[in-house]
């Protein structure tokens, strides 16, 4: 029986390790996995040693679930040596399948992250404010860390993925039926979804599960969530509050809007939309009421850094990428 066992190897690239836990809160249901697979890496849970990746054959893994962006060299590598010894690969939450959070960073140049967290921090006490180099010597001996890069890349940037799970974290129950879908493909009981398929979400975007009402009412400014007492059953934009459901695609759950709190794109672009944040931006300039340019640019006061919350989990996936020359 052991041998018959799935091989599946659980790795992280820049993340915060919330996906591990999304993983964890399957509860129970982690304890059928581990009846039918043998985790062969799982840094969070189990030790594990490159060495004994490189070891293994090619494909002796049926599948690594990745999450995390490729923001250094050891995101990168880890990468390369887990799609080659691996029959599929998954690329597991935002980070993973866009850049995530960590993608914010293409925004700004690594010089600018480098000084903030390096030089200009005041937590850091003066003496020691120094910038980590990739390579150095101390007491003679040469010391190696990851190369930062440039950028951030999403995964498929850097290698090829077969599947992608949104969210940050991707839900658990969708997480379930994601893990359900691999095993029903590997042991011929299910058939496999077309490579390059998003899977544990579905085919519409969030606005089409919201049951928040939706008139089609314009609007003369915007609001922080904070900043106005909410109507709870009506659409979120339609009150002046920036919610991303239009341009996201379903899965979630709808779990910010039924709480109070905007959409703020996790689960990547809506099918058939090919840049998150340009779609959104749509949304929004459908929705002001006004044609006078001065007005437009005062309601679009309310709207700071629309940057960064429109491609808040997808700058590398974005047309954008990155917003300056590396
Ligand atoms: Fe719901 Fe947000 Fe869509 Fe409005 S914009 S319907 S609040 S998901």
């Amino acid at each position: 029986m052991a041998d018959k066992k799935l091989q599946i190897a659980i790795y992280w690239g820049a993340a915060c390790g919330g996906c591990d836990v999304s993983i964890l809160d399957t509860n129970e249901f982690i304890l059928d996995v581990d009846a039918l697979c043998d985790v062969r890496l799982w840094p969070l849970a189990a030790d594990g040693k490159y060495k004994d990746v490189e070891a293994m054959a090619d494909g002796e893994l049926d599948v690594t679930i990745m999450h995390g962006a490729v923001r250094n060299s050891e995101n990168e590598h880890m990468a390369k040596l887990l799609r080659q010894k691996s029959k599929i690969f998954v690329a597991y939450g935002s980070c993973a399948y866009m850049g995530g959070i960590p993608g914010l960073a293409n925004l700004v140049p690594r010089e600018e992250i480098f000084a903030r967290a390096y030089l200009d921090n005041p937590s850091i006490e003066p003496g020691n404010r120094t910038v980590p180099l990739s390579e150095t010597t101390v007491n003679g001996h040469d010391l190696e860390i990851p190369k930062f890069y440039d950028r951030v890349y999403k995964l498929d940037q850097v290698v090829d993925v077969d599947y992608y799970v949104p969210g940050c974290p991707p839900q658990p129950d969708q997480c379930k039926a994601a893990i359900l879908a691999l095993v029903g493909a590997l042991t011929g009981t299910a058939e496999a979804p077309p490579k390059g398929a998003v899977v544990g979400a579905f085919d519409r975007a969030l606005c089409d599960d919201c049951q928040r009402t939706k008139t089609e009412k314009k609007i003369k400014r915007f609001y922080r969530p904070w900043q106005i007492m909410q109507d709870p059953d009506t659409c979120l934009m339609e009150q002046g509050i920036l919610c991303a459901g239009s341009a996201t695609r379903s899965g979630c759950g709808v779990r910010c809007p039924n709480s109070g709190i905007p959409c703020r794109g996790c689960y990547g672009p809506a099918p058939n939309v090919l840049d998150q944040g340009a779609k959104l931006l749509s949304a929004v300039s459908s929705i002001i009421d006004s044609k006078d340019p001065q007005e437009i640019d005062q309601i679009l006061e309310g709207l700071p850094d629309f940057t960064s919350f429109a491609n808040r989990y997808g700058v590398p996936a974005s047309l954008l990428q990155r917003s300056h020359r590396q």
